[in-house]
């Protein structure tokens, strides 16, 4: 898909050959509203989409998409916190019962922190700002392993931005409470592009969820 005349044909095939055969599904989400489970942090990169990893229909998952598949700690401030918006009101209105931070393989987030991204304020308004919300766990990497090659730097750093994230979760009062009461579970998960493996990164002995 090249070009916006495409992108509208593709709207229009969608509408004219499957749209009909969803429409009573929709028509049951427009009048009972949405009630999905799972509420999902997924990388905006084109490449990674959960609707399709998780064949999810409309309705099922909650998605947040965003650069690195970040969730910044809890900071309630005058600032625009646009996933811990979505957070808010995937957890307290809608209840989901299951917070997946989804990491992926080739992450040019994780690139760009790996190779100090945050450190120019130069070089962007928004985007080294944002992965500062992860650089430590960069620099903790970094000193713990100093000789890791490039590909294998941005793999284990992948894993730890998640592990992170998933820890950042903990620190919104709304979320750590239900943890607690065991009505929320939070999970941290990898994708690999290239094998189309899942992984649960919280423990590094488990074997993959899916195999590459
Ligand atoms: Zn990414």
């Amino acid at each position: 898909m090249q070009t916006l005349e495409q992108l509208i044909a593709r709207a229009r095939a969608y509408r004219a050959d499957k749209f009909p055969e969803q429409q009573p599904h929709y028509q049951r989400l427009v009048s009972e509203g949405q009630s999905p489970k799972i509420l999902m942090i997924a990388c905006s990169d084109s490449r990674v989409d959960p609707t399709i990893i998780f064949g999810a229909e409309p309705g099922e998952i909650f998605l947040v998409r965003n650069v690195a598949s970040l969730v910044p700690p809890f900071q309630p401030d005058t600032a625009c916190h646009g996933t811990s918006a979505a957070l808010e009101f995937g957890v307290t209105n809608l209840g989901v019962e299951h917070v997946i931070v989804l990491g992926h393989g080739y992450c040019g987030g994780v690139a760009a922190l790996l190779a100090g991204a945050d450190k120019d304020r130069t070089s962007s308004d928004f985007i080294g700002p944002w992965l500062s919300s992860v650089a430590a766990v960069r620099d903790r990497m970094l000193s713990e392993y100093p000789d890791l090659p490039q590909e294998e730097a941005e793999r284990q750093l992948e894993f730890a931005t998640v592990r992170q994230s998933v820890e950042n979760l903990r620190s919104f009062p709304w979320i750590a409470e239900r943890v607690e009461k065991g009505t929320l579970a939070l999970h941290g998960w990898h994708f690999d592009i290239a094998k189309g493996a899942l992984r649960d990164v919280g423990d590094p002995a488990a074997p993959e969820l899916i195999s590459g």
